[in-house]
């Protein structure tokens, strides 16, 4: 099969020609129909996350055909493929219903090989039936930028005027469910990003500006997607008493030091770590009701590089999706 491989840290993928994977007991053998780049994969290949398996095929939001399914899923039908592959089911996070912060948990295209190949494994037991109506490429966010993000608004709570910071693939979704719940979201991009403002007022943006200044009003909620730690006090300082902000990425830069003013008040700061299978159950079943549309911009499988680059230098529109 063909597959896009990182062979280490900082440097390209790599075209190459693999032998096809073979299922281990309970994996499903998949051909890959969509992939969703992510930015986590961003932060395996610059090398931010530590001990990747390698070398490495990238990707945690596959659209997959199953060809052969160790017994859950009807050859033929379409599967997705999340970022959590693999827990323990013994450690006191995975018995208490935790299996986000297993301490041995194995996740997609980081300990285990992903979906910017021609074919992919997965353990059935992590896969999720993707809902009818949905073209391939445009479920495939859904499977991170979708699930993350829905799971980072539960952590907003009731929040009416809600902050979204960084408007790229999990806030154009995230938007669209908050939107349908009746709430106000502020979106917050770069200063200069008019793009990013009027993509975010088209999806129903009361607001959109600089993250940095913020909005006029003061917010219940924000949820940070960025990776820029200065994003954290600028959220704090717009945020009400007993507000939160939620870090919805795997990596950040440092958080820079600020007055205690801006937590007091029992404001807290807190971060959403991976997802467990209700997470992808319960959001699966929501999209359609929306329903969510995402926005997605395809690449062939050879594009991987370019596809990466783009979401770096923000010049995405929602989401990249690999198309095999
Ligand atoms: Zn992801
Ligand atoms: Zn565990």
């Amino acid at each position: 099969m063909r597959a896009v491989v990182l062979d280490r840290a900082g440097t390209p993928l790599r075209l190459s020609e693999l032998p096809s994977p073979e299922p281990g007991p309970g994996q499903a053998l998949l051909r890959v129909r969509a992939c969703g780049v992510c930015r986590t994969d961003l932060h395996v290949l610059d090398g931010e996350l530590a001990d990747p398996k390698l070398p490495l095929v990238l990707g945690h939001q596959i659209v997959g055909e199953v060809l052969v399914s160790a017994g859950r899923f009807e050859p033929g039908s379409r599967v997705g493929v999340p970022w959590l592959g693999w827990t323990c089911g013994e450690c006191r996070y995975c018995r208490a219903g935790q299996e986000n912060l297993c301490d041995r948990a194995r996740f997609t295209g980081y300990h285990l090989d992903g979906g910017y190949a021609e074919l992919a494994v997965a353990d059935e037991r992590y896969c999720f039936p993707i809902p009818e109506g949905y073209p391939d490429e445009q479920a495939a966010p859904l499977l991170c930028a979708g699930l993350i993000g829905y799971r980072s608004l539960r952590f907003a709570g009731e929040a009416e005027r809600l902050g979204l910071y960084g408007f790229g693939a999990s806030a154009h979704i995230v938007c669209q469910v908050a939107v349908a719940q009746g709430r106000q979201v502020y979106a917050g991009t770069r200063a200069d990003d008019n793009e990013a403002q009027a993509f975010a007022r088209s999806l129903g943006a009361v607001w959109a500006g600089d993250a940095l200044a913020g909005p006029p009003e003061e917010l219940d909620a924000v949820i940070v997607f960025a990776p820029a730690g200065e994003l954290v006090p600028a959220a704090l300082g717009r945020l009400r008493k007993g507000g939160v902000v939620v870090c919805a990425g795997i990596h950040m830069s440092d958080i820079p030091a600020f007055p205690y003013e801006l937590l007091w008040g029992e404001r807290v700061v807190r971060s959403v770590a991976n997802l467990t299978r209700a997470d992808g159950e319960e959001f699966l079943a929501l999209a359609p009701t929306v329903p969510i549309r995402t926005e997605v911009e395809t690449f062939p499988l050879d594009d991987a590089n370019r596809a990466l680059e783009r979401l770096r230098h923000g010049e995405l529109r929602g989401a990249a999706v690999l198309v095999p």
